[in-house]
């Protein structure tokens, strides 16, 4: 399968707006994430738009990340720092990675601002492989920040971030991968160790067939759309192979992807079973 040289030039934004805790009140907390692979030709406004944003803001260095923040948020890194290190771990314990990638992450000040940069409405987290930079925007809730949004947000997007790196270093890149997939795995590390029994069986939406949820132009419609939950379904997909096969079938699945050359063969030959007896057996999961 060989990369496609012209992916240099896309520019992939991967939004998010977190979920609620529990299923029941899904639908009052969420359906305004935004996930999506952008074609972006300005990419000048882009790095512009960038430059000034870290410009006038402060840095610091943590890890193989350089977070850019305002003072007013200087408060929000020790709990930045700390999802980010629990991130790191959740995803060397999912890819086979031994060297991270230096990347940028950008605190926003407000949804106005995040929006500037992304031009997409309803985001408060991106991840774009331009540049290898992750957004991020705090949500005040009742007076406070909403820190398990906060930190669930950063966590799904740095999860973007190494998923990215991961492909990127097989030849391979998002677009040899479902939706579901990778938005998944996002969502798995995103909620942590988190005791949240969210079953398929009480999910008070109706469950999109995993073929349906393929390219972003079919998550989008779903994503969209209120009736749906897609990310929390793909969450579950996501945790059910990781409880039946253990933390190393995602990167077996990346890596037969590569040799087979197709996803669904990968995910076949990684866990012997197919899409539709593996969608079968999530549902009674
Ligand atoms: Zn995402």
């Amino acid at each position: 399968m060989p990369k496609k040289k012209s992916y240099i030039f896309i520019l992939l934004l991967i939004f998010c707006i977190c979920i609620g805790i529990t299923v029941k009140k899904y639908k009052d907390n969420i359906a305004q994430y935004v996930a999506s692979f952008i074609v972006d030709k300005n990419d000048k406004f882009f790095d512009s738009k960038k430059q000034v944003l870290t410009k006038e803001r402060e840095s610091i260095k943590y890890k193989h990340l350089t977070i850019f923040y305002l003072k007013s948020d200087l408060e929000l890194l020790p709990e930045t720092k700390s999802a980010l290190e629990r991130a790191i771990q959740l995803n060397e314990n999912l890819f086979d990675i031994n060297d991270n990638q230096p990347s940028e992450i950008i605190i926003f000040k407000n949804m106005d601002e995040i929006e500037s940069l992304s031009k997409m409405e309803y985001a408060n987290g991106f991840y774009s492989e331009r540049g290898k930079l992750i957004g991020i925007v705090p949500e005040i809730k009742e007076g406070e920040i909403d820190l398990w949004n906060y930190k669930k947000t950063l966590m799904h997007e740095y999860t973007h971030d190494v998923f990215w790196q991961k492909v990127d270093g097989l030849g391979l890149t998002y677009e040899d991968f479902p939706y579901w997939f990778l938005e998944g795995i996002a969502e798995y590390v995103g909620y942590d160790d988190l005791d949240i029994d969210i079953k398929i069986s009480n999910i008070h939406t109706p469950f999109v067939p995993l073929k349906q949820l393929t390219t972003y132009k079919q998550w989008n419609q779903y994503r969209i759309n209120s009736d749906y939950n897609v990310y929390l379904q793909s969450y579950v997909v996501i945790k059910f192979l990781v409880h039946e096969y253990g933390n190393e079938i995602i990167n077996k699945i990346l890596i037969e992807t590569k040799y087979k050359g197709v996803f669904e063969a990968g995910l076949e030959s990684a866990t012997g079973i197919n899409i539709n007896t593996l969608e079968g057996h999530v549902k009674d999961f």
